[in-house]
């Protein structure tokens, strides 16, 4: 598969590297909807190659054993569950990285979600980026550079994938599909243009997101059930919850139905919000939960992101 907006990122790592001036740290965003997983598995293979040229070359002993997936210089770390990545494991990474290189070439280090890195375990890893060790290389991939130290963002060269326009995304879904899109498949790419590879992949299985905000209007404004968020899936329930919001205030603003994100707000809306006699502080203050929520899940490990999300949806009707 041809991912065009991962050429730039690419372009910039090779010219880097055959520079000679490759850094020792980088951070690429983990973010499967746009095939950053397929970067970072290229980025990987280059590092480890022995004789590379604009890419790994496939063939070379690093390079096959890389394929097989028991290359004995690439260590990497995962969350598991969303748990914290915690200081011992950091360490006993660390430690492992003083071995010798067993293939002679570079030691590279995958950090997974390093955003669930615990603090002491980010700054165990931040003495270790400021003392690079010649020839290892570490590649973090958080969900957003935003939610890493600082510290340790500074001590890495950062990769920012540009997601195609939506008529860029529209137009590569055809041409991987290789025919024309029916009207659901353009919808569903205007409504996603940022996760292109989800949106080939769900048409390919078959498999369809569920329209969050259609489902919450309906159960919101209709008396249709309320849905029942779950763990793989309270962020999209979350981002239709203040998706709606804002344009109830929009709403409430009176400002024109054009105005408003979703198409799917009319009269029910607007019905429930005289019938309710719901002012826009008060929707501003339901709004403002929805941000805390997203933080509070975003800070702290364990917390069950459904039902933080029930209890608010509770508040609404
Ligand atoms: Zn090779």
């Amino acid at each position: 598969m041809h991912l065009p907006w991962l050429r730039p990122v690419w372009r910039n790592l090779l010219a880097d590297m055959q520079a000679g001036r490759l850094s020792h740290a980088h951070c690429i965003c983990w973010q499967p909807e746009l095939g950053s997983d397929r970067l970072l598995r290229q980025a990987t293979r280059l590092l480890l190659c022995l004789q590379p040229t604009t890419k790994a070359c496939g063939s070379c002993k690093s390079c096959l054993l890389a394929e097989a997936g028991n290359h004995p210089d690439f260590y990497s770390l995962d969350s598991v569950d969303d748990k914290v990545i915690g200081v011992d494991t950091v360490r006993d990474l660390i430690t492992s990285l003083q071995n010798t290189a067993n293939q002679h070439g570079a030691k590279v280090a995958w950090i997974n979600h390093a955003d669930r890195l615990s603090v002491t375990a980010a700054n165990a890893l931040l003495k270790t980026l400021e003392e690079p060790t010649v020839n290892t290389y570490f590649i973090l991939s958080p969900r957003r550079t935003g939610l890493l130290l600082p510290t340790l963002r500074s001590r890495m060269q950062l990769h920012q994938i540009t997601p195609p326009s939506a008529a860029e995304a529209q137009q590569w879904l055809a041409s991987q599909l290789g025919r024309v899109l029916s009207n659901d498949e353009v919808a569903l790419i205007q409504r996603y243009p940022h996760a292109p590879v989800s949106v080939y992949n769900w048409i390919s299985e078959q498999k369809f997101p569920r329209d969050c905000i259609a489902e919450l209007t309906a159960a919101w404004f209709t008396n249709a059930p309320w849905p029942q968020p779950g763990k793989a899936d309270w962020a999209e329930w979350l981002s239709a919850s203040e998706l709606i919001l804002q344009d109830l205030i929009r709403l409430k603003q009176q400002l024109p139905q054009a105005r408003l994100r979703s198409t799917l707000l009319g009269e029910p809306a607007q019905r429930w919000l005289e019938q309710h006699n719901v002012n826009s502080d008060q929707l501003n203050q339901w709004l403002q939960s929805c941000y805390g929520i997203r933080r509070m899940l975003s800070e702290q490990s364990g917390l069950n992101g459904p039902l933080l999300l029930e209890e608010l949806w509770s508040r609404w009707h």
